[in-house]
């Protein structure tokens, strides 16, 4: 018999475990909640009306059309029975799947389900302050986003428009730095004509975050770039600020209100539920604490990649950023064909090819090596990289346009408020 391989997530690190396995003597099942690959380094671009959501997700099964040995099932995981050695999918959520729970077993099992977002022990400010994670998360923040400066072109009284002009940004890791990066862009260049009883370009924008600098993980010199650029366009930068309350009015910094209508999250991320039906240790973000060779302690078969895996290398954790899921999913299913062939399992090893965040446009900071560059020539490799890196030609082709475009005009072709009803009864 063939061994089956199951994957669940269709991410960074899903996808490059199951290519890993194109030539394997295995069958494998990829499994996603979503049909589609989902780009995140770009969500932020869908979020601020840059690029649409298919220039950033491409579906699964056209990725892996020409692998052979993968069938795609599109279905959320809910449990994983490991004496059985079975999972228990959730394949009903339309009108069209079959209700009800289904089960389907496996030999080898990879888990790729990556992350959600964390609100520090506050799931209710979930409601007012959307993260960005999944395409969905990315339009409603368009679209409250958009729907703000609307509400405070017809707003006639000055302190509630205020507060509609106010944008507040939670966490300055890359996702806050790049949002605020944004929104200051859309309010000071793109909106700038656009309105006649406001004045966009008056928006304020704060980016608040609770360490003492923004793009913590990125060398001193580059993150004093970071924040000078930031507030070059205009982004009210506070570091050590923690947030202690977020409601309906805005938020709470310490002892001071923020009158906010905007609140966005980019801080704090917790791994995929999925996990804790291995009963197995999990660390503090519910993240599973994976072996070296990525392989799940006490379950023999089973790994973990991504978002997800919980590993250390030489003291420190590895990051939660797209290339350590991408080399841990090939690695984990390289273990796969170890453990087919019934030789001794390889530890994981990462290769870092550094990181980057971009700030604005013709703006970025690059820490690659001993390479440590910021501005124009910083954004021009975070282009072409992350063009490289695009799932699909049509998407690389696209967004290659669309960011030319917006480079010359300044403006942001996808300025559409969607989402439920915007008036209902009317
Ligand atoms: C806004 C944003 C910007 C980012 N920018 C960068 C960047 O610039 N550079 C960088 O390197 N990294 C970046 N990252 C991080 C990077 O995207 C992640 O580290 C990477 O996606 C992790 O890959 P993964 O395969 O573990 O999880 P994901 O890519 O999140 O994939 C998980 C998959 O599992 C599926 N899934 C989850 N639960 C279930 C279930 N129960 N059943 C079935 N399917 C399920 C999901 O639908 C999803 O397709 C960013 C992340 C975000 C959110």
């Amino acid at each position: 018999m063939v061994p089956h391989v199951v994957i669940i997530g269709g991410g960074f690190g899903g996808l490059d475990a199951a290519r890993a396995l194109a030539r394997a003597p295995v069958r494998v099942t990829l499994i996603d909640r979503h049909n589609y690959h989902l780009f995140q380094p770009l969500l932020y671009q869908v979020a601020t009306a840059s690029l649409s959501p298919g220039d950033v997700a491409s579906p699964i099964r056209w990725v892996l059309r020409r692998q052979a040995n993968v069938t795609v099932l599109l279905a959320a995981v809910q449990g994983i029975d490991t004496a059985a050695r079975r999972l228990t999918l959730n394949a009903g959520p339309t009108d069209h799947g079959q209700p009800g729970d289904q089960e389907i077993a496996y030999d080898y099992l990879i888990i790729a389900t990556g992350a959600a977002h964390a609100y520090f022990g506050h799931p209710d400010w979930a409601d007012r302050a959307p993260g960005l994670k999944t395409l969905d998360d990315a339009l409603e923040i368009r679209r409250q986003v958009l729907l703000a400066f609307e509400a405070a072109e017809r707003e006639p009284d000055p302190i509630a428009e205020r507060r509609l002009l106010t944008f507040v940004i939670v966490g300055g890791g890359p996702t806050g730095v790049e949002l605020a990066g944004a929104l200051a862009e859309i309010a000071r260049q793109s909106l700038r004509k656009d309105f006649r009883n406001i004045h966009p370009e008056s928006a304020r924008i704060l980016l608040l975050e609770g360490g003492p600098d923004v793009l913590g993980t990125f060398p001193e010199k580059l993150r004093e770039r970071a924040r000078a650029s930031l507030t070059r366009l205009g982004v009210e930068v506070r570091t050590n600020s923690v947030v202690t309350t977020v409601d309906a009015e805005g938020v709470m910094v310490g002892g001071e209100r923020i009158s906010a209508q905007t609140v966005l999250w980019a801080a704090g991320v917790a791994a995929s539920p999925v996990a804790r039906s291995l009963g197995v240790p999990l660390d503090r973000a519910g993240r599973v604490l994976a072996e070296p060779t990525l392989a799940v302690a006490g379950h023999s078969g089973i790994f973990v990649a991504g978002d997800l895996c919980a590993l250390q290398q030489d003291g420190r954790p590895l990051p939660g950023v797209a290339q350590v899921a991408m080399q841990e999913g090939a690695h984990a299913a390289r273990n796969v064909i170890h453990a087919v062939r019934g030789e001794p399992l390889e530890p994981f090893r990462y290769r870092d090819y550094g990181n980057m965040a971009v700030i604005g446009r013709g703006s970025a900071v690059a820490d690659i090596g001993p390479l440590k560059m910021s501005g124009f020539l910083a954004w021009l490799m975070w282009v072409f990289l992350h063009i490289f890196w695009l799932v699909g030609f049509r998407n690389r082709f696209a967004v290659m346009g669309e960011w030319a475009w917006a480079y010359m005009t300044l403006q942001r072709r996808v300025r559409l408020i969607t989402g439920e009803r915007l008036w209902p009864g009317a």
